[in-house]
């Protein structure tokens, strides 16, 4: 794209902003993406990820989004290099529940002490850090750019391109402003692999849960979720306990040398905000708010931004 001005201003260069930079570019669009923080250093980076599975009722938007994601993950399973991966794993709860429609019930011997009841499912699993790097050199193939800097105001922004689009997750609660994004921070120990193959996740999720997703080398442990809390540093003791109830499930995993502590913040909204909006002479579309969901809506909320941003979804509501 060289220097020329921009079509598209994208802010934020996490899975959301990756993502929709490359729908548009992809479609001959000159984008460029402004971020703070390289994609390496964003809450998409820390991840573990799993793409699913899609549980809602067909007529809802969210499950129309989930199941566009899936479609191109089981895609991208296909591609060297892009680090997603089909594995099969288990669905599991400590309390009995309904049976999940197409997915095959575990057996009782599957079922680890005190689960009672576990669904067996195979589902796109996404190793971040590569699937960034993947992102990043898909968007810059199509002739996108990527530029590092903070953005104080979008209204600025409006000045420099015709379209704008605000992928900032938990930036946009200052950016906006919009006080009804909120952390919800998640720790995960990052340990070697010692053969796992299939991913294991307890639900429902509270405040602790288990669950471990393997990739080639290293297996992801988690999980956490701690209600508007934004301490980066990884906790020590929450390591522990995630590590004692993973090892608890899988016992192979007792000896498994521990790699790294991780900590993301999760940008929940009460929704995701999917919207298009008139700044100025610039149409905007807000694409934020993805929660612990982000990876697995990506590809759907893209498409449908790229919609809207190309004004195939009736008019702009203008900014007061
Ligand atoms: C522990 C953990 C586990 C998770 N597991 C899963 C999972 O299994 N499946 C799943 O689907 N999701 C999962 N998630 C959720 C997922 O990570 C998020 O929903 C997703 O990463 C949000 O992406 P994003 O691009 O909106 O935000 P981010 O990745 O936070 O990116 C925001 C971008 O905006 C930029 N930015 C913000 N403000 C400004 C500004 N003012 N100026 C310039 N740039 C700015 C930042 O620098 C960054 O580039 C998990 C999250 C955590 C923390």
């Amino acid at each position: 794209m060289n220097d020329a001005r921009p079509d598209v201003l994208v802010v934020g260069a996490g899975v959301i902003g990756l993502t929709v930079g490359v729908c548009l570019a992809e479609q001959g669009l000159r984008v460029l993406l402004c971020t703070r923080s390289a994609p390496s250093a964003t809450t998409s980076a820390v991840a573990s990820a799993m793409v699913g599975p899609s549980l809602v009722p067909a007529d809802d938007p969210v499950g129309g989004r989930e199941r566009v994601s899936i479609a191109e993950f089981t895609g991208l399973a296909e591609i060297e290099g892009t680090g997603v991966a089909l594995r099969r794993g288990r669905l599991t709860s400590r309390q009995p529940g309904p049976s999940l429609p197409g997915l095959q019930p575990c057996a009782p011997r599957d079922l680890p002490d005190g689960f009672a009841a576990g669904f067996w499912s195979t589902l796109p699993l996404v190793d971040m850090p590569i699937y960034l790097r993947y992102l990043l050199r898909r968007l810059h193939a199509a002739g996108g750019r990527i530029e590092y800097r903070e953005v104080h105001s979008l209204r600025e922004l409006a000045r420099r391109a015709p379209l704008l689009v605000n992928c900032t997750g938990l930036g946009a609660r200052e950016l906006v402003p919009d006080p009804t994004v909120r952390p919800v921070r998640g720790q995960h120990v990052i340990v070697d692999n010692p053969g796992l193959e299939e991913f294991f996740i307890e639900a429902p999720f509270g405040t602790a849960w288990t669950a471990y997703w393997p990739y080639p080398g290293h297996v992801v442990l988690g999980g956490t979720a701690g209600d508007n809390d934004e301490t980066l540093e990884p906790d020590p003791v929450l390591g522990e306990q995630i590590r004692q109830r993973c090892i608890d499930v899988e016992p192979r995993l007792r000896h498994a040398r521990v790699r790294a502590h991780q900590v993301g913040l999760r940008p929940v909204r009460p929704a995701v905000r999917l919207e298009l909006q008139q700044l100025g002479a610039a149409r905007c579309v807000h694409n934020y708010g993805h929660g612990g969901s982000g990876v697995t809506l990506s590809w759907g909320c893209a498409r449908e931004t790229a919609g809207l941003l190309t004004g195939t979804d009736g008019p702009p509501a203008e900014l007061g």
